[in-house]
């Protein structure tokens, strides 16, 4: 029988040619997540509620309730998350294609030591195509920060002070540039949401959620292994649970590498 694409990849993924990367932060209720100040709203944290543990309520079984938020712990967010999306797509409406594609991962490391506040420019973008070729339409670009080592602790992760949350992001104008100049699904960070911990000062505020939800893009949070991909070449799965009418998902996001390539 004639090798097909997929029997190759099987093949690969069996011998260890190819590597799968788990880009995912646990889900507990220790889990960091966003905290919005007075007068918002906040959403649940994730938590498990015990129905049965092989006992009366359930003798031979164990299962659980879960409790959480849409935008809790590694998540997706879909258009309609924004205003500027309101009439897009909700998370059961995404086109499947689009949750699987090539990976562009920009290392933002050394800027984020000296600065927590730093945002990605066009430029940087810019300098990344120069090095490794246009950014592939369908491709989700991840900004690797550091950030990931902060996920230990909330207060570590959200870095917050009287000047609010210090953690790094988007510019304005690369927010809008990337969204409506490039073909690409979606953009993925390890902080936890997509925009500047300081963002909500910007104009617009947030741009990264006003910029890709309003344009049929994609968010995606809490990403962690991101030095162990490559700047090219990794494929990534990112797969949230298809809630109807939900406005984003708590998400398994995978990555697949050649393994001399990582
Ligand atoms: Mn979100």
């Amino acid at each position: 029988m004639p090798a097909t694409t997929i029997s190759t990849f099987l093949t690969a993924l069996t011998s260890g040619d190819l590597e799968v990367i788990d880009l995912t932060t646990p889900l507990s209720a220790a889990t960091p997540a966003l905290r919005l100040p007075e007068p918002f709203v906040n959403l649940i944290d994730f938590s498990l509620e015990e129905v049965s543990a092989y006992n009366e309520p359930g003798p031979f079984w164990r299962h659980n309730n879960i409790h959480t938020g849409e935008h809790i712990g590694t998540h997706l967010d879909a258009p309609v998350h924004w205003i500027t999306g309101r009439d897009g797509d909700d998370v059961s409406q995404i086109p499947v294609q689009r949750l699987i594609g090539p990976a562009a991962v920009l290392d933002l490391t050394a800027q984020v030591a000296d600065n927590p506040d730093y945002l990605l420019t066009i430029a940087d973008v810019e300098a990344w195509e120069t090095t490794y070729g246009p950014l592939a339409p369908g491709a989700w670009l991840l900004l690797r920060t550091g950030w990931e080592s902060r996920g230990g602790s909330e207060a570590e992760f959200l870095n917050a002070d009287d000047t609010g949350s210090h953690t790094p992001g988007v510019a304005v104008d690369a927010a809008e540039w990337l969204a409506t100049q490039r073909q690409i699904a979606g953009l993925g960070v390890e902080t936890v949401g997509v925009d500047a911990g300081l963002a909500g000062g910007f104009d617009p505020a947030f741009p990264v959620h006003n910029h890709f939800l309003g344009n049929d893009k994609y968010g995606l949070t809490s990403l962690r292994n991101l030095g162990r991909l490559p700047a090219t070449g990794a494929l990534i799965v990112v797969s949230p649970l298809p809630i109807v009418g939900g406005t984003g998902s708590p998400s398994r996001v995978l990555a697949v590498v050649d393994k001399a390539g990582a």
